[in-house]
């Protein structure tokens, strides 16, 4: 902890306060998330350390990257690598409805994709894909995938009860009716993402649970922006198919011939 100087407040995360802090010798700025592991049980708790291991290992540019993480009087501290850009969920609400182009949107739309390959090819889930947890980074040129499911871990409820509590609009329909969360579960979740870049509107949204969970079940959305492409279109409709098996996995996202043509013109 001595290694670290508080700089100021970044927000209070579900499981405790999160900073932002200066590494004293390396004159960097970090994240610290502080979670609170006074009511977890010793198997929570080496869960929490185990899962924290598992993200210290990830590496990849398009994934928030964690520098290091230690337990001091019953909190589990995770510091890592500080996202100056802020949560795509704050960018797209400071833009008040002003539409995105399609380019900036595949920018961002490829780099989630290729982060979440990178995850599935490891057969990790992220599990909470959402804008809150897309970073921006490098002037808003690099997007990073963080909060990779510690809190999960650590409620030890089961992943309906878990999104309820938290943020249910990207939820899938195979949830709903208590089937297991797996690949597509992210993909659809990365389909209500990119809905909301080109709309700047949820997916799916309703006054209470039930409303949205009738929502989700139906699956029917309202078309995107005439100024978006079909194929775009198209590929936001494949994503949020109800049935998994009939949603494309992140590789075959990514090997579509539009989006190869916009990764080997720009990326
Ligand atoms: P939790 O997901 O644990 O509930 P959050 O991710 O919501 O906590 O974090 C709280 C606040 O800190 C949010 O405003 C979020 O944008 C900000 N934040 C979290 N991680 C980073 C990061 N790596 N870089 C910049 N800001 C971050
Ligand atoms: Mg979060």
């Amino acid at each position: 902890m001595e290694n670290y100087d508080y700089v100021r407040f970044l927000g209070q995360g579900s499981y405790g306060e999160v900073q932002l802090v200066k590494h004293v010798l390396e004159g960097k700025e970090y994240v610290l998330k502080k979670i609170g592991l006074h009511k977890a049980s010793a198997k929570e708790r080496f869960a929490a350390e185990q899962e924290a291991a598992l993200l210290s290992q990830l590496k990849h540019i398009n994934i928030v990257s964690y520098k290091q993480s230690f337990q001091l009087n019953s909190t589990l501290y995770i510091v890592m690598q500080y996202c100056e850009g802020g949560d795509l969920h704050t960018w797209l609400s400071n833009r008040k409805g002003r539409l995105m182009d399609e380019l900036e949107i595949i920018l961002w739309f490829v780099q989630i994709a290729l982060a979440l390959q990178y995850l599935h090819a490891k057969n990790i889930l992220h599990r909470d894909l959402k804008t809150q947890n897309i970073f921006l980074t490098h002037k808003n040129e690099i997007v990073k995938l963080g909060d990779l499911g510690i809190a999960r871990q650590l409620s030890g409820i089961n992943d309906m009860a878990r999104t309820i509590i938290g943020t249910p609009y990207y939820m899938s329909p195979e949830l709903f009716s208590n089937r297991p969360y797996n690949f597509k579960s992210d993909v659809w979740s990365l389909g209500c993402v990119v809905y909301e870049m080109c709309t700047m509107k949820h997916a799916f949204r309703a006054r209470d649970f039930s409303g949205l969970a009738y929502k989700i079940c139906t699956g029917k959305v309202p078309p995107l922006p005439d100024k978006y492409s079909t194929e775009l279109s198209c590929l936001v409709s494949s994503m949020l198919e109800q049935e998994p098996e009939d949603r494309p996995n992140v590789s075959e996202i990514l090997h579509l011939k539009f989006i190869r043509t916009y990764i080997q013109m720009f990326i």
